[in-house]
């Protein structure tokens, strides 16, 4: 069975790596190509766009892919979008692995927001010096922001037009609470912005901002398309794909 397995997260990584352990399957997995340093899964990887949902289902089909598990990031809507579209109109099955997005717990201060040009007057109204925890992409929704600072985290540099007062750090989780309380208490933070992407790799910083008592504005998932399998866990991808895999002829 040839699965296609698209990536650019851990649980992509982690399940790339079960599955290479498991006889039956073989895996190819894709990279958007958006990061100078991606981490790269272990076996057969492709890197960048297909080019739309026409190039992908061309590429389904030259490359005779039976499955495609897409475990790209909760926000990766545009992906998401075009694969459930490509299998669709091929007649493949295809599963979404997304981790589920965290939940508010007691002391938390959270402003949730439909999208990032939300997050940006909403964390203007809350604080002056904000976090922006949101990836490079999308910070340009915050160019238009003069009044407050704010700390901007990226793995690469944003490439959008930047409010004028801001800092540019440079990083890549995972993050310990240890670490994010002291970034807070360093940076003077009084609101914090974050999409709600889950997982543990990043949750750390909402542990702190509950701690210091900092209200965090939390950007809501993009809706998944209609009719998709949609398992929660790497574990649960499997069990699944082993399902579709027993109903190949
Ligand atoms: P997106 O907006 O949903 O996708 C935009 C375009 O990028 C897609 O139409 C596709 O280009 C290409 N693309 C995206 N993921 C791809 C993949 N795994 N393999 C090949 N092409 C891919 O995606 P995004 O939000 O920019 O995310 C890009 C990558 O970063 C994804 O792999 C995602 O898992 C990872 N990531 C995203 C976030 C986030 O917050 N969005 C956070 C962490 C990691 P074509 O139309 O040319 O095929």
């Amino acid at each position: 069975m040839r699965i296609l397995l698209l990536g650019g997260t851990g649980e992509a990584r982690e399940l790339a790596r079960a599955l290479a352990g498991e006889r039956g399957y073989e895996i190819v997995s894709s990279l958007a190509g958006r990061i100078s340093d991606p981490v790269r899964p272990g076996g057969a990887v492709r890197i960048g766009g297909f080019g739309g949902v026409g190039g992908l289902r061309q590429w389904l089909g030259d490359n005779r892919i039976d499955l495609v598990v897409d475990a790209t990031h909760p926000f990766a809507a545009t992906m998401t979008a075009h694969a459930a579209e490509a299998t669709g109109r091929l007649g493949l099955p295809m599963i979404r692995l997304s981790r589920p997005g965290w939940i508010a717990a007691a002391g938390d201060h959270w402003h949730r927001v439909p999208d990032i040009g939300a997050a940006a007057s909403a964390s203007a109204e809350l604080g002056d010096r904000i976090l922006l925890t949101i990836g490079r992409q999308g910070v340009g929704a915050f160019a238009g922001y003069t009044r407050p600072w704010y700390l901007i985290r990226a793995i690469d540099p944003p490439e959008a037009e930047l409010p004028p007062r801001h800092e540019i750090l440079l990083a890549r989780g995972p993050f310990t609470v240890a670490a994010e309380s002291e970034l807070l208490a360093r940076h003077r933070i009084d609101v914090l912005v974050t999409k709600d992407s889950g997982g543990a790799a990043t949750a750390a910083k909402l542990t702190a901002a509950r701690a210091a008592g900092i209200p965090a504005v939390v950007v809501d998932r993009p809706p998944v398309p209609p009719g998709l399998t949609v398992v929660p866990t790497v574990d649960a991808a499997r069990t699944a794909i082993s399902e579709f895999a027993g109903e190949l002829p």
